[in-house]
């Protein structure tokens, strides 16, 4: 509106002198600044994978701004890729990059079916793009588009597998694993006894063939860290959903409440959740659920009842950032922190959305952190560092991370498989319990 016309409207309307020059000079504030960011349009839309990681690009219309987001579904990841070409790419060519939440919208209201992990990743890729080129446009790292820092570092969690330090089968050599990871500054451990009886090819060292056998030597395993650690640090114990039965797993909470654990992960899969009131009937042990959630109707309930004490949402699989800011924010009220699911399955622009979240919301709880290759470095400079058992983000436009897509071209899904995760293209194949039943991850 130019100054004329606003005044006339002031003038119009009655308003007092004084406030009229301070609305023009408003307004002009307001133009100037549009003219100096005119509204980006989606170009083009690519999609980079490396090994079992997916990451979407934007391309504005202009010149050198583009962003990156996070679409990784290890086990899937070639599925998403078709989502975004064939699907995403025709609904958002030519339309405006700064509109992050009408996007959102549309996207989700796509394909008449809301919310599946594939869709969801797809259009995680997506919204995370568009902050990042949010935050390039005006010059600014993400978290200060959420609202800036309340906190300069978020305190991390990890494991011995993360910092490559070979998991020793015995109790004792895990123990002084967990002595090293301290002596770096980690004031919180994802820790466990590794089952002997456990195929060699599960890569979690939480699953096991029995969980009854399981829960038990947990229970040795962790009365064993308190008596050599103390209670200093804090202890995460990842269920993984691996119980025969949910009354078996209120049973292993209850019973270990003494040890006073940081946190228990999913102690119960998505069918099992109305089990989760029973847990808080029995005691007192924080429990963490959420790296599987897709729908919020499946974390709204957990929050809205404090059924939980972390949410452990996998913010990729659950469709970016946009809608997990609002479940943080819904946490918030409800007294239910973060603990933005890290495992090696995400990008490092996953990691670094999830890092972003973590210094700008109050309420954020612990985050997972996992180490990344030096591979992974050089193809993604400006990766996350744990530094004395917090994680930083780096203060650059965007999330601040630049990929080498020539050097991430060299490594296309199922290259870094190993053995039937190679053949299914790293899907999770023919895994069983004891007696025979599948396992239900
Ligand atoms: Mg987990």
């Amino acid at each position: 509106m130019h100054r004329r016309d606003m005044l006339k409207l002031a003038a119009t309307a009655g308003a007092l002198a004084v406030t009229t020059e301070r609305a023009v000079k408003a307004q002009e504030k307001v133009e100037k600044a549009s003219r100096g960011m005119p509204s980006p349009i989606i170009k083009d839309i690519q999609v980079i994978t490396y090994n079992r990681l997916t990451v979407v690009k934007i391309v504005t219309d202009q010149p050198g701004l583009y962003g990156y987001g996070c679409g990784t579904i290890s086990m899937r990841s070639e599925v998403v890729t078709t989502d975004v070409e064939k699907y995403l790419k025709p609904l958002l060519l030519g339309r405006p990059a700064d509109r992050i939440e009408d996007t959102w919208q549309m996207m989700v209201n796509s394909a008449q079916w809301r919310f599946d992990p594939i869709m969801n990743n797809s259009m995680s890729g997506v919204d995370e793009a568009l902050w990042d080129i949010k935050g390039r446009q005006a010059g600014v790292p993400v978290y200060e588009l959420l609202g800036g820092k309340c906190r300069e570092a978020v305190m991390a969690y990890t494991d011995l597998a993360a910092v490559r330090i070979p998991n020793p089968p015995d109790v004792q050599g895990m123990i002084d694993g967990y002595r090293k990871l301290m002596a770096m500054g980690f004031k919180a451990i994802r820790a466990g006894a590794r089952d002997p009886k456990a195929p060699p090819s599960l890569w979690d060292a939480t699953v096991t063939s029995d969980s009854k056998v399981n829960f038990a030597t947990q229970m040795a395993f962790f009365e064993e860290c308190r008596k050599q650690l103390g209670f200093d640090v804090g202890l995460i114990f990842d269920v993984h959903r691996n119980y025969s039965n949910p009354t078996e797993s209120v049973q292993f909470c209850t019973d270990i409440e003494p040890l006073k654990m940081f946190y228990i992960e999913d102690p119960f899969s998505i069918e099992d959740i109305p089990y989760y009131k029973q847990i808080r009937q029995h005691c007192n042990t924080p429990i963490a659920m959420g790296e599987m959630f897709v729908n919020p109707n499946e974390y709204v309930p957990l929050i809205n009842e404090r059924l939980i004490d972390y949410m452990r949402i996998h913010i990729s699989a659950a469709g970016g950032v946009t809608p997990c800011r609002k479940a943080a924010a819904m946490g918030e009220l409800l007294g239910v922190r973060t603990s933005w699911h890290g495992s090696p399955d995400i990008s490092p622009i996953g990691h670094m959305a999830n890092v972003h979240l973590d210094v700008s919301c109050y309420n954020t709880g612990i985050q997972e952190w996992r180490g990344y290759s030096d591979l992974t470095k050089e193809i993604f400079s400006g990766c996350i560092e744990a530094k004395d058992g917090y994680l930083y983000p780096n203060d650059k436009p965007g999330w601040g991370i630049e990929i080498d897509e020539k050097l991430a071209a060299k490594y296309p899904p199922g290259t870094g498989e190993k053995g039937s995760a190679q053949k299914l293209n790293g899907g999770w194949g023919d895994y069983r319990r004891a007696d025979g039943t599948i396992y239900r991850p």
